[in-house]
């Protein structure tokens, strides 16, 4: 690390459960973000901004004047801009030591895969089920770390995939069924709470990337804004699941 390294992120390496080889792991890490967003952009910028060597920003669509509410990632300015352009240009702001790729266009299937298989974790921040189920398949196939979040009116969800620990995965959620698919577009969404669940996707990411996260095996955490609580849930690996499971 060097000395502005050392200073720059200090108030990690304070940290037991981070320290110096907590900071370095981070600033060697990559992290694919599926959806830029608003969960993507709270976690992209404290990724960004906790020095995590490499960012893969993934959207296919522009900045739209219904985004600002709660994608803070984009100015105002950036309407009618690739999201991954604006979002690149905030992230290059905030910390020029953050190498940023951008992917402007529909990733999916085997380009998809290959991506995933390139980073050290993917942070699903996208809005439909097609995409988290792929997402997901390809994290488990490739054994990537996973971190998925998603928040629709009042309410956020989040969770992860642990390769290594032989985890649930997303799909375990959802067994067969995709439910049913609601959308912010019609149903809303108060702007902080996507923040809530995006920043928990970056301390999720962070804590994996400096060996902590056990905790967090096997769970599933809910979020109401409306009461202010947070419920965790056991989430157990279903053995018949079409993602992970073996039959
Ligand atoms: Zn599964």
């Amino acid at each position: 690390m060097t000395p502005e390294q050392q200073e720059r992120y200090a108030r990690h390496i304070r940290l037991p459960q981070i320290g110096e080889k907590g900071q370095q792991a981070i600033l060697d890490a990559s992290a694919l973000i599926v959806g830029v967003g608003g969960l993507g952009s709270p976690a992209a910028m404290y990724l960004a901004a906790a020095g995590i060597g490499k960012l893969v920003l993934s959207d296919y669509d522009i900045v739209e004047t219904t985004n600002l509410q709660r994608q803070i990632i984009h100015r105002n300015a950036a309407v009618g801009e690739n999201k991954v352009d604006s979002g690149q240009q905030t992230l290059a702001a905030l910390n020029p030591g953050c190498e940023v790729e951008v992917i402007g266009y529909q990733l999916e299937g085997e380009e998809l895969k290959q991506v995933v298989d390139s980073v050290d974790v993917v942070l699903d921040c996208s809005d439909n089920y097609p995409t988290r189920f792929e997402v997901n398949r390809y994290c488990v196939e490739t054994a990537t770390l996973l971190v998925t979040g998603a928040a629709i009116r009042l309410e956020g969800q989040i969770m992860n995939y642990q390769p290594a620990a032989n985890s649930a995965c997303y799909q375990c959620l959802y067994a067969h069924a995709y439910g049913n698919e609601e959308s912010c577009a019609l149903e809303g969404v108060l702007g902080p709470v996507v923040g809530v669940i995006g920043a928990m996707q970056a301390v999720q990411t962070l804590l994996l990337l400096a060996g902590q996260g056990e905790e967090l095996l096997n769970r599933l955490l809910l979020f109401d804004a409306l009461s202010m609580e947070w419920q965790g849930v056991k989430l157990p690996k279903n053995p018949h699941c079409p993602a992970c499971g073996s039959s």
